[in-house]
């Protein structure tokens, strides 16, 4: 397995030499930048496989950032984990919604780091040559793209592995934690109701297409993809 390469966005020089630290003993390759400009730079002349992005910077929000790494197709499946002090859910949600794959609140452990980086690094390497398709939807597994119809559907990394879920399992009913360990993967620490957020995010996204029937809420269970309502 080749070397993989962590960006760590982080202006606290204490905190960026710990982790740069941390990170290199733990067998990555560590780039270490201080602000959204060299952030920017760092990713334009090499993709990191994933990034590890400090809420509060100098010149950027780390949120912002983010979104901007996700608008791009070049960036968006490179996966971002936001770092953060801010513990009020309502802030995770905001990074969520902005296309964080993943949080961790400051003060975190090294472990919880590690384990965090590892599940990304898992989730975004999964992939094969097979097109699956419902309808007019079809979600190439090989490019990553979802189309309906002539429409392209952006969706970011985490949207676009439960649609392949539930494409992969149809009909079936899934609780939030079984989505969780499926999607997300197992030992990821995330609450359930991050499922929801990003249930509803997918849901939007096909909406003007009428697609997002086709994901259906089983009151008091979970979630269930049932191709039959399109
Ligand atoms: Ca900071």
């Amino acid at each position: 397995m080749s070397q993989k390469t962590v960006l760590v966005v982080e202006d606290e020089r204490p905190i960026r030499d710990m982790l740069a630290f941390n990170l290199g003993r733990a067998g990555y390759e560590v780039q270490a930048v201080d602000d959204g400009r060299e952030a920017r730079t760092a990713i334009a002349n090499r993709c990191p496989d994933v990034v590890l992005m400090d809420w509060m910077l100098p010149d950027v929000s780390g949120l912002e950032l983010t979104r901007q790494l996700k608008r791009d197709p070049r960036t968006r499946t490179i996966p971002v984990i936001m770092v953060t002090a801010l513990s009020d859910e309502d802030d995770r949600v905001t990074g969520l919604d902005a296309g964080a794959d993943d949080y961790i609140v400051k003060p975190f452990s090294q472990r919880e780091l590690l384990a965090r980086i590892r599940a990304a690094l898992r989730r975004g390497s999964v992939s094969d040559d097979e097109v699956l398709e419902v309808g007019e939807l079809k979600l190439d597994a090989a490019s990553h793209q979802v189309t309906i119809g002539d429409a392209a559907i952006a969706l970011s990394p985490t949207e676009y592995r439960l649609l392949e879920f539930f494409m992969r399992h149809p009909g079936r009913v899934y609780s939030r934690s079984q989505l969780l360990d499926s999607v997300w993967g197992g030992n990821v620490y995330v609450e359930e109701r991050t499922v929801d957020v990003h249930i509803r995010r997918l849901r939007k996204a096909l909406t003007p297409f009428a697609y997002h029937k086709l994901i259906r809420t089983a009151r008091g269970a979970g979630y269930c993809f049932a191709p039959r309502e399109v």
